[in-house]
């Protein structure tokens, strides 16, 4: 999904901020960069900069204008500093990260960037979906561009990394053995308990019950109700040695 997300710096005029968003890029696990009309090239600073993120700025795609940029992309979002300068929907950052992560599964998305000192033209806060602007202080709002590439990047990673433990806690679900299974377990338990005189034929109910509360609080996962099932069975078979001996 990651990999759906394009990150567009339009008209950058340090080289250092490629290097310093390349570096913001690729701790977030972001790695497609483009860039558009650049007004500087990827030299040494950038190289420095992006300290071991350099490959993300030499390999940046480079295009003359945004609609080349984001020709293929479904979702467009650009980021400024001025929240309000046209009407235009907005996003939350938060928001922002989650929508890439939703829409970031099937297509290519991109996150647009505008110039240092003038941020980007109305004809291309025009050409985007939706606006993002990172709620600073009004008095002085405007982050450094890379920051601005840091923050916003660490919203898709924050998203991404939610939506991939909350797909991981789903698998798990699906692992829980069936009521049945569980009563089977409880049975061979009881029978062990009694094999082994832990408890006695006449009296099982209170010891089970209790057993019966643990297992259900706990919830075993079925691989490891199997392992129960199997220490079960290995108690069962010393005690028939114990006996034939
Ligand atoms: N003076 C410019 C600021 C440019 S900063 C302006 O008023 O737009 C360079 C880029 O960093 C901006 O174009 C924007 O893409 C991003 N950026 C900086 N501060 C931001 C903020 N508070 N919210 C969203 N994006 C921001």
């Amino acid at each position: 999904m990651l990999n759906n997300v394009k990150v567009v710096l339009v008209g950058t005029s340090h080289s250092g901020n490629i290097g310093s968003a390349a570096r913001a890029m690729k701790v977030m696990g972001l790695t497609n960069m483009v860039l558009v009309d650049p007004q500087c090239t990827v030299d040494d600073q950038a190289i420095a900069l992006a300290a071991g993120a350099g490959d993300i700025a030499q390999n940046a795609n480079i295009v003359s204008t945004l609609q080349e940029a984001v020709a293929d992309c479904a979702l467009v979002v650009g980021s400024s500093a001025r929240s309000r300068t046209l009407d235009w929907p907005m996003l939350e950052p938060r928001e922002c990260g989650e929508m890439f992560v939703s829409e970031g599964q099937t297509s290519q998305v991109a996150l647009v960037f505008g110039r240092e000192r003038t941020g980007l033209t109305n004809d291309e806060l025009q050409t985007c979906n939706y606006h993002v602007c990172i709620p600073a202080n009004p008095e002085y709002s405007s982050l450094n561009l890379a920051m601005a590439v840091q923050l916003l990047g660490y919203e898709i990673r924050a998203a991404f990394l939610q939506h991939e433990a909350s797909k991981h806690s789903q698998a798990e679900e699906l692992e829980y053995p069936r009521h049945k299974e569980l009563e089977m377990f409880f049975e061979h338990l009881e029978k062990v308990l009694i094999n082994t005189q832990f408890i006695s034929q006449e009296q099982p109910g209170k010891v089970m019950n209790k057993l019966r509360r643990l297992f259900n609080r706990a919830r075993p996962e079925a691989q490891e109700l199997n392992i129960l099932r199997g220490v079960l069975t290995a108690v069962e078979k010393t005690n028939k040695l114990d006996e034939k001996q």
